[in-house]
This record gives structure tokens, C-alpha cells and sequence, in this order.
């Protein structure tokens, strides 16, 4: 039997409630609308049920996909011989946990967890209420916007190593910059993160929190799939920037296009594919790299999986 079929049938057998689905299209849970059928994917309601799902899956021999909410993800069409495990809603607990911390569930969305801060009256955390990812995959990719990052509030975080042991990682050992964190190495998987804050009248954090939403609003393609920044900030200048001088706004192939609003932003037109957003993504760095001679490094994931056996 295969190796993934023989996981698939223990994992059923040891949590018969479990919700796992089968031959699941990854273009449901990726921002971008774009993912072919994984073998399984697997929602956990528990950090109990996490740890149980990945030690029968270690045991088997099979290295799952943990997602969170799927907006920084660019997914290989066609069927995928692959288990996802989708964080986002099942771990999604958040807790006050100190006079000014807050304790949350790695498949928070941001947005939720920045309003539960702001109705504590705890302020810090606003820049990430218009980020439409999990805590878990904001941790794993120090996201930031408008002048705040993750590094900036996360002080503690629970993880499981590949061993299924349990690990605390804490301050500096985060290994946080731009765009970084330990976590793209160590192959660890997010249980919860600690959120260090401050006192901040809740009235203020709402309004900045709507000042911030309506900048987006006016600068990004929000009502197109997209998966946010295609590309990092180089050493030198801003890559929406360097897009939009080398003309390429609109530029399009099958069903991908650089946005017309905001060239940082590859989106899907409707009907891309795969392809289609890797063919505009190498034809940018192409012409950038030509033009200036800056090399554009993605920021988005980019997922491959092998077919089908
Ligand atoms: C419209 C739009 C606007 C955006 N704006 C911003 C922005 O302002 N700033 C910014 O930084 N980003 C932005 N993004 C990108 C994205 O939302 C962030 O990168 C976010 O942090 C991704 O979180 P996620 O839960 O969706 O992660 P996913 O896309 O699900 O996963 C991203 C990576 O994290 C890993 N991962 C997820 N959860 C875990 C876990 N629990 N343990 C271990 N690894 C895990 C995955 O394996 C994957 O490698 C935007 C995206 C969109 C679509």
C-alpha cells in the first residue's frame, strides 16, 4: 500500500472524529484561488489532535504541509501527492494571559486577534489587522506592514520540533528579520505564539486600525485573488516600484496579471494557473534584473508536489 494511503488509514483508525478530507483542491484554501487536490487534508480542533496527527504521520514516514490560512502561497496545479494540515480556524484560541500579554493559537487570523487586543485595551499589534493571515504563518515569515512586524510583539512561542518534541523558543532565539524566522529552517510547526503589548486607549487602536484598512483599500487589488507582495524588498528600493518603472503594470499571461493598482501584486484575473503566475513572475524578475540589474527574491511560497504514483 502506498505510504500516504497506509498514514491516511491509521489516522482514521486512531481519531475516527477527526475532520479530514480527502482529495481536497488546495484552490480553496489559498488566497490565490489556485492549488490543485492534495491526498488529504487534515484540520486540527486541538494542539492534543496536532501533536496525535503528526506523530502518526512522523510514524509513517509522511512530511505534511502545515498551512495556516493559505495567503502567501502560490500551489502547483493537477493532483498532488501530498497531506496538508490547515491550522486556521481549529487552533485559534486566544487568551490574556498577562497584565499586557496576550496567548494565541497558531491558526488565529491576525485580524481577530487584533481586535481581541484592542477590545483588552491593548495596543501594539494593530499593523496586522489588515494582514489576512494566521499568527502561526505571520510568526513563520515575520510579516509586517506599515512600520510594525511581528519581531516587534512576539516574546514566546510553542513549537513541535520534527521529532515531536516540544520546544519554547523565546525572544532572540526567533531568529526573526525581514521577512524570517527560525521556522523556515527548523522544519518546527507553530502550536501558539505570546504577544507582547501595550496600554492603549481602545477608541485610538480602532481608529488607526480603520486609518490603516482604508490605505489598503485605496493602494491594494483587495477584491482579486492574490497573495499579497509577490516579491521581497531588495537592498535597494521598493520592488512594486522597480515593477512599475519597467512598465510591466497589466502585463499578463493566460489568466495572471502584475495589477494595474498595485504592481507589487501578481493576481488572478480568474482561471489562472500555476503556470501562468510562475510565467509572469520569472518574466518580472527577467525584465527588473535587465533593467537595473536587481535580482527580485519571492515572497511568496511557491509549492510543487509530486503527482499522483
Ligand atoms: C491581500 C493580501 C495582503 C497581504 N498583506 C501583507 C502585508 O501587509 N504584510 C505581510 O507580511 N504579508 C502580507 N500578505 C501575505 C500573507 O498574508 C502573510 O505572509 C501571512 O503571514 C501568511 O499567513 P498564512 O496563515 O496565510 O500562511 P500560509 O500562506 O498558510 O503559509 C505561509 C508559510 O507559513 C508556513 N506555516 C503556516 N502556519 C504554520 C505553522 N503553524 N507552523 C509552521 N509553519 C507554518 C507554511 O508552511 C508556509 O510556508 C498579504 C496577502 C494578501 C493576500
Amino acid at each position: 500500500m502506498n505510504t500516504i494511503s497506509h498514514a491516511l488509514d491509521t489516522l482514521l483508525q486512531r481519531f475516527p472524529e477527526a475532520d479530514i478530507r480527502r482529495d481536497e483542491p488546495m484552490s480553496r484554501h489559498t488566497s490565490f484561488r489556485i492549488g490543485g487536490a492534495v491526498r488529504a487534508m487534515l484540520f486540527p480542533k486541538s494542539a492534543e489532535e496536532m501533536k496525535g496527527f503528526l506523530q502518526t504521520l512522523r510514524e509513517a514516514g509522511v512530511e505534511p504541509l502545515v498551512i495556516g490560512n493559505g495567503t502567501n502561497l502560490l500551489v502547483q496545479d493537477g493532483e498532488l501527492d501530498l497531506v496538508v494540515i490547515k491550522t486556521q480556524s481549529g487552533l485559534s484560541q486566544i487568551r490574556r494571559t498577562g497584565e499586557t500579554e496576550i496567548t494565541a493559537g497558531s491558526g488565529t487570523l491576525l485580524s481577530r486577534l487584533a481586535v481581541f487586543a484592542q477590545e483588552q485595551g491593548l495596543g501594539g499589534i494593530e499593523f496586522a489587522h489588515g494582514i489576512p493571515g494566521t499568527l502561526g504563518g505571520a510568526v513563520l515569515m515575520n510579516a509586517g506592514a506599515y512600520g510594525g512586524e511581528m519581531k516587534d510583539v512576539v516574546v514566546k512561542t510553542a513549537a513541535l520540533a520534527p521529532d515531536g518534541g516540544e520546544v519554547t523558543v523565546e525572544g532572540e532565539a526567533h531568529g526573526f528579520a525581514y521577512r524570517k524566522s527560525r521556522f523556515e529552517e527548523s522544519g518546527e510547526v507553530i502550536l501558539a505564539s505570546t504577544l507582547s503589548l501595550y496600554k492603549k486607549d481602545p477608541g485610538e487602536i480602532a481608529r488607526e486600525m480603520e486609518a490603516l484598512a482604508q490605505r489598503r483599500r485605496e493602494s491594494q487589488p483587495l477584491t482579486l485573488p492574490s497573495a499579497g507582495s509577490t516579491f521581497k524588498r531588495p537592498k535597494t528600493g521598493y520592488a512594486a516600484a522597480l515593477i512599475d518603472e519597467a512598465g510591466l503594470k497589466g502585463f499578463r499571461i493566460g489568466g495572471a496579471a502584475v495589477s494595474e493598482k498595485h504592481a507589487g501584486f501578481v493576481v488572478n484575473l480568474g482561471g489562472a494557473t500555476f503556470g501562468d503566475v510562475l510565467a509572469v513572475m520569472e518574466h518580472i524578475q527577467k525584465t527588473v534584473f535587465a533593467r537595473c540589474g536587481v535580482e527580485l527574491e519571492p515572497e511568496v511560497r511557491i509549492i510543487r508536489a509530486y503527482g499522483r504514483p
